[in-house]
């Protein structure tokens, strides 16, 4: 694998790998359905795919999580056309599940998975639905709340290989998770999804997929890969697997990370300028991206001290730290909550009492499988102190939270109504770059500035990340663990939840500090 390194003018296209094509092979082999949306998202990844699929990491934790979500979906909306035929399962033998699709199209009943090919692209319907005259309806199953583009390109490939097959495809029918629904006891599925029939936009679509097929043919065939520019692309609709690897030339202060820079950055990079310190003085930025610039040359951080006194100047004590952690499923867990809804099950709470008051601690993490809610906010109520400042780093959500569990619970709300009076919001200095250090590279998340700004963070914790945290709550807790590996990852939890709140007092020190009040 020969990396690509930026010389006197970096390459804008990174690098994965430039290793030659098989060249025993003769004919493309089927483009799947995945692959060829990976080909609609970049020719560079779809290459990979078929010639150096090794480069391609597996899907980490929090990925598979996805789409293990997603197969539970699936599964739930096989629930709308019951009494189907399953397709292929336990099979690995393509021309064994190609075959059995072709003959459980003669049973006329719905099909789980029924896979066909036609002219070098190959798919699997979630749903074949057999409805008058021979035919059939298509349903695609996602685990989203609304259609998106990609759903589409997704059932028109399908459509074009379907019909090509010889299927009659009727209608084209997305079901999606109803973003209104609300758990009451067990699940139905006819609340869960919304069935929009996207018929008309897919036939437009479908007919270009020839065309496309063809050209994916092509690069597949490529000695290497091709030379594609990284790009807003690489993160839509997803994250490209190829991201690090291709990515890797840039250096750690880079022009993709200007504050809202969008295509100027990547304009830059075409320009053959990488590095933040390296754009021309005379190049138009924004004021927060100049602030950005200055700090990469001068290695030192901005800090406007006025606003950062009066942003400081409004805490009162006894001041609160405050961080919730949540679960969102997309398939509710308990009663009263909407898909995807962050439910809190966890708080970790500083207080500084007084200026030299000694610091108390307090924590919440739920025990057991029931709706953690009622618990927490009777904790959280009990407490957090009834004057002085609630501090949270994007309070906003912890602020929503709290409005979303009194929807469910509304005795809580006069109280939440006295803790919103008192919120005060940490992000805002860091977002608006009131302070900016170098180290943060351009993000103001309480992850980029708690070690910028203090020399402090969370490298020394098991759990690193919220989303990390939400997965070992829900594997410990709904899962099949030993208590000792129970009790081990719930220690794991309170110090991760902890280290947010904790963290946030070496902020606002570290700030205090720095204009010396
Ligand atoms: S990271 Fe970007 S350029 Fe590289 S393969 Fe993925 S989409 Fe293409």
């Amino acid at each position: 694998m020969n990396e690509v390194r930026p010389r006197t003018k970096p390459s804008s296209r990174g690098s994965v790998t430039r290793r030659r094509a098989d060249p025993a092979r003769t004919r493309a082999p089927f483009i799947s359905k995945s692959k060829f949306l990976w080909g609609l998202q970049c020719p560079k990844l779809l290459w990979h795919a078929y010639n150096a699929k090794h480069l391609i990491p597996e899907p980490d934790t929090q990925q598979q999580a996805v789409f293990d979500q997603g197969h539970a979906v699936g599964e739930l909306a096989r629930q709308l056309f019951s009494d189907g035929i399953e397709i292929g399962k336990g099979m690995d033998d393509f021309d064994g599940i190609l075959a059995a699709s072709k003959m459980a199209v003669r049973q006329c009943r719905p099909l789980y998975e029924a896979a066909f090919a036609f002219n070098g692209g190959y798919a699997r319907a979630d749903i074949l639905n057999p409805v008058d005259n021979d035919q059939w309806d298509l349903i695609e199953v996602k685990s989203t709340t609304s259609v998106k583009d990609i759903h589409l390109h997704d059932l028109a490939f399908q459509t074009y290989v379907f019909n090509g097959a010889g299927l009659k495809i009727r209608r084209c029918i997305l079901a999606h998770i109803n973003p209104e629904f609300v758990s009451h006891g067990a699940i139905d599925s006819r609340e869960f999804f919304v069935q929009e029939e996207v018929t008309t936009p897919v036939a437009e679509l479908s007919r270009g997929v020839e065309a496309k097929l063809e050209a994916m043919s092509g690069t597949i065939r490529q000695p290497q890969h091709p030379d594609i520019q990284i790009g807003p692309h690489c993160d839509k609709p997803y994250r490209c697997p190829l991201h690090d690897g291709c990515w890797r030339f840039l250096p750690e202060a880079n022009v993709t990370q200007l504050y809202r820079g969008g295509a100027k950055g990547f304009g830059l990079l075409r320009d053959g300028i990488a590095d933040l310190k390296d754009i021309p003085d005379d190049f138009a930025l924004t004021g927060n991206q100049e602030i950005q610039r200055r700090a990469a040359k001068t290695g030192q951080p901005y800090v406007d001290k006025p606003a950062l006194a009066a942003f400081l100047n409004q805490f009162r004590y006894p001041i609160s730290f405050l961080d919730f952690e949540t679960l969102a499923t997309a398939i509710p867990l308990f009663d009263g909550v909407k898909p995807f809804q962050q439910v809190p099950f966890q708080f970790s709470l500083h207080v500084v009492p007084s200026p030299n008051g000694k610091l108390a601690h307090d924590q919440f993490l739920a025990a057991g499988t029931a709706d953690p809610r009622p618990e927490f906010m009777r904790r959280l109520r009990d407490a957090l102190a009834e004057r002085g400042s609630v501090v949270a780093f994007n309070a906003q959500f912890e602020l929503a939270r709290l409005e979303e569990s009194c929807d469910a619970m509304p005795q809580f709300r006069p109280w939440l109504k006295n803790v919103e009076s008192r919120a005060v919001d940490l992000l805002p200095p860091f977002r608006g770059f009131r302070y900016y250090h170098p180290k943060q590279n351009g993000s103001a998340s309480m992850k980029a500035v708690l070690p910028a700004l203090t020399g402090k963070g969370y490298d020394d914790l098991a759990i690193q990340e919220g989303g990390a945290a939400s997965l070992e709550f829900l594997r410990v807790t709904f899962g099949d663990v030993t208590e000792e590996e129970r009790r081990r990852v719930r220690r794991q939890l309170e110090e991760y939840c902890g280290r947010d709140t904790e963290g946030m007092l070496w902020i606002v020190g570290a700030l205090r500090k720095l204009i010396g009040v």
